[in-house]
């Protein structure tokens, strides 16, 4: 199965790995970002946790976060910009 992009780093470096359930005896799967280290969520098999990850939505919260690293990025190329004409 192919996994996704992190939705929040953009690299294509998130691994699996098991998580013990509280029982103790089962165990669930999560992805993980190796780069910014943002989980996905847990799910009862490898493959539904992939597709998990891979259809992971943007808590609105994080869409904040994001949202104000653009304006930053925006803010700095525009300063750029402005020393030029300056
Ligand atoms: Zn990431």
């Amino acid at each position: 199965m192919i996994i996704s992009r992190c939705p929040f780093c953009g690299l294509s470096v998130a691994k699996i790995q098991a998580v013990p359930m509280d029982n103790n005896v089962d165990t669930s799967y999560s992805l993980y970002c190796t780069h910014c280290h943002s989980y996905g969520p847990t799910a009862s098999s490898e493959e539904f946790a992939i597709t998990a990850w891979n259809t992971r939505t943007i808590s609105d919260q994080e869409m904040d976060a994001l949202r104000h690293r653009d304006l930053e990025r925006a803010e700095d190329s525009y300063n750029k910009f402005s020393s030029w004409v300056g």
